[in-house]
């Protein structure tokens, strides 16, 4: 129903704004939280407004701190379903290091986020399904840093390059990529963990490392019509993005540097597909970063778009909750 109704709006990319709760540290601090919320209820949009000049921002949804893990997936679900009709679909979240796209897309293990619910509703589906479709899951998880594919599921080390190649069929893949077959969500959470493992491997700093990273779930289906024999085949990405922070004084040299341009890099490159998307122009960018060349195929078309756009609802990040509220607003 949400999905419908989200549908008669304008174009496929919807975007939800999630305000986090102000930290423990921040009150102690003496900080205090400056945003107003209008929250969207059915068929509303949401509005954000804060500090001093009240300027406010609309979203298709707008959740406020006291919103819950369950309350935020239960809007993300027509969107992770329809890759079970056969459509591409991409979710991710974007926003300042701190504002939960961590929590949003993983959460926690009393918490559980986005990317654990859509294993657990695709596997319940298809079980209901199992009748008269046929659904073949499996899951890939790829980093990208520096403008650099990392597959986290590679049992070997590999010298060569993993790039984004277009198939004869016209859909994009990564040539050497693991797509690992899960049967169940035990599994499929396994191969998640064991993804998440390798990627705290080689980085001194794990925390700073995966807010310097794009970090991106590839869940693939394959389904086969047992009425008609029809096989269709569709891929869900869930992606936690780079803090979109901007450089501070401190930063102007060095490694980051060139990590903290490769982030604006391709940051700006997704935001100018989404708004090329959005006016329906005739070239779509998705080349200018790898990134949005991964994401191709399921952003545009007639696939189906999430982003979460992330804020604090504290005065001393003001700045940098205009910008991603700005950046977010390009979509709509
Ligand atoms: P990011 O991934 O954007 O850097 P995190 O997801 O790591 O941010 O969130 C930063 C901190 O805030 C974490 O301790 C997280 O548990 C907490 N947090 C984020 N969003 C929420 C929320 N909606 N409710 C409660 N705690 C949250
Ligand atoms: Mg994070």
């Amino acid at each position: 129903r949400l999905f419908n109704q989200l549908q008669e709006t304008k174009g496929n990319i919807r975007v939800f704004c999630r305000c986090r709760p102000l930290s423990k540290e921040e009150i102690s601090s003496g900080c205090h939280a400056i945003i107003d919320f209008d929250s969207a209820k059915d068929g509303e949009i949401g509005t954000v407004a804060g500090g001093t000049t009240k300027k406010s921002f609309k979203f298709d949804r707008v959740y406020t701190p006291k919103d819950n893990q369950a309350d935020v997936y239960a809007d993300a679900s027509p969107f992770v379903t329809s890759v079970l009709d056969g459509y591409n679909v991409c979710i991710f979240a974007y926003g300042q290091t701190g504002t939960g796209k961590t929590f949003t897309m993983e959460g926690t293990e009393n918490n559980r986020g986005v990317n654990y619910r859509t294993l657990e509703e695709l596997f319940k589906i298809a079980v209901e399904r199992k009748d008269t479709i046929s659904y073949s899951i499996s899951v890939s998880v790829l980093e990208v840093y520096n403008e650099q594919i990392r597959d986290l599921l590679a049992t070997s080390p590999s010298n060569k390059k993993l790039e984004v190649r277009q198939a004869a069929e016209g859909f994009h893949h990564v040539p050497g990529m693991v797509e690992a077959k899960v049967e169940n969500m035990k599994e499929a959470w396994n191969v998640l963990q064991s993804g998440s493992n390798a990627r705290a491997v080689g980085s001194n700093n794990v925390n700073e490392h995966s807010s310097r990273s794009h970090c991106m779930l590839c869940i693939m289906v394959r389904a086969k019509n047992l009425m008609n024999g029809e096989c269709t085949k569709s891929k869900l990405w869930l992606v936690d993005l780079a803090g979109s922070e901007r450089l501070t004084r401190t930063d102007v040299q060095g490694e980051r540097l060139k990590e903290a341009q490769n982030i604006n890099r391709s940051l700006s490159a997704l935001g100018d597909v989404i708004s090329a998307l959005a006016s329906k122009s005739n070239h779509i960018p998705y080349r200018n970063s790898k990134l949005t060349h991964l994401l191709q195929d399921s952003l545009g078309g007639d696939s189906k778009a999430l982003m979460f756009v992330q804020i604090s609802p504290s005065d001393n990040d003001m700045g940098e909750t205009v910008s991603s509220l700005t950046f977010a607003s390009r979509v709509r």
